[in-house]
């Protein structure tokens, strides 16, 4: 059996919306769906605004650069993140600056955030990782203390909640991407989230090349055109319509997976809190030691798997120079993989995926 480590489930719906664009040529970033599919997600989320961009990346940078951070000025992020994160941050001229992660929820250290504040600190940006969301009270606490923003990476948690309220409708301007393997996606896409109206209308303007609104043609900032297509919103629109059903099979899929593992010495599995609802974007799980060589002997059998991201601060591309460490991302970095959970995954396969773990683990 070859399981897959996503493969995306394409709903019906989002097959005939795009056959309706594609049919009545709303093909470029004009188009019915696009409003639409912005007036569903704001809806879902539980905010005044949501903008819809090309991806998440673009949707973080955007955010980013609506709160006019630029050179000079320094974001605080999780060591423990995609690239998308601090990259989006380095896209303005700013620095984006480390902070390890809590070795239980594998999300920011909230009591790490404050040593790292400087007076160039303009915004903290939590990243819920894997699914499951950030301790967001303590985060609130700081940032409402030291006067910063916050952008919420909700990339991973589309409906999640935290004590009752949605991911990407607590921080200031917050970021969804819906990338192929997201919980939700549009092939590629992304969405800004909030409820203020000057941000909402600076993030629009900013994502379609900051058009004077008043002198045709002329630019007095640096905009992008980050601008989706109608048929990025077609899919997306199908596909929200059935998040709620989506948003179950993931967590029966994480409820099979628990079950089908449990018992493998050794074997973490993922954690729950009881201050939010995990979304599962990814089964993740760690083992002692020999990662590397237990996904290779999963491989052969089929069952393909992702090793958890590298720390940020050790990418070359990103370089920085920190005497600090990182114990807990370098931990995680080094012992952690997902296994497959793509929303067309079959119990059959998870049960398989199970199987091969327990006769590959012992
Ligand atoms: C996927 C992801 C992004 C980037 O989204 P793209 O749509 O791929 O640009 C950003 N942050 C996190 C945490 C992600 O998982």
């Amino acid at each position: 059996m070859k399981v897959p480590v996503n493969e995306p489930l394409i709903t019906d719906a989002a097959k005939l919306y795009v056959a309706d664009a594609m049919d009545t040529g709303w093909i470029s970033s004009a188009g019915p769906c696009v409003e639409k599919f912005e007036e569903a997600f704001a809806k879902f989320i539980g905010v005044k605004h949501a903008i819809f961009t090309n991806s998440g990346t673009s949707a973080l940078h955007t955010a980013a650069r609506t709160l006019n951070i630029g050179p000079g000025d320094e974001v605080i992020i999780p060591n423990f993140t995609m690239i998308a994160s601090p990259f989006s941050v380095m896209y303005t001229g700013a620095t984006p600056v480390f902070v390890d992660i809590d070795p239980e929820t594998l999300n920011i250290d909230a009591a790490l955030i404050e040593a790292k504040i400087t007076d160039r600190t303009k915004a903290i940006m939590p990243v819920h990782i894997y699914g499951l969301p950030c301790d967001m009270d303590p985060i609130l606490e700081i940032a409402a203390k030291h006067n910063l923003a916050i952008i919420e990476d909700a990339a991973e948690v589309h409906g999640a909640e935290y004590k009752g309220k949605k991911c990407g409708s607590i921080g200031t301007i917050n970021a969804f991407s819906f990338y192929g393997n997201k919980i939700i996606t549009t092939g590629e896409g992304g969405m800004i989230t909030t409820d203020d109206d000057a941000l909402a209308k600076r993030a629009r303007w900013l994502k379609d090349l900051a058009h004077s609104p008043t002198k045709r043609f002329r630019h007095e900032e640096l905009g992008f055109n980050y601008r989706p297509t109608n048929l990025q919103a077609a899919v997306g629109l199908g596909q929200l319509e059935a998040i709620d059903d989506l948003l179950e099979r993931k967590r029966s899929m994480a409820a099979l997976y628990k079950e089908g593992l449990s018992g493998i010495e050794g074997l973490r599995l993922p954690q729950e809190k009881d201050y939010a609802t995990h979304v599962y974007w990814m089964y993740a799980v760690m083992v002692e030691s020999g990662r590397d060589e237990l996904c290779a002997r999963l491989k052969e059998k089929g069952v393909d798997t992702r090793e958890f991201f590298l720390p940020c601060h050790s990418q070359p591309a990103i370089a920085v120079q920190t005497d600090d460490s990182f114990p807990v991302t370098e931990d995680a970095s080094a012992r952690g993989f997902y296994l497959p959970s793509g929303l067309a995954i079959t119990d059959e396969q998870i049960a398989y995926v199970c199987e091969t773990m327990r006769s590959v683990c012992n």
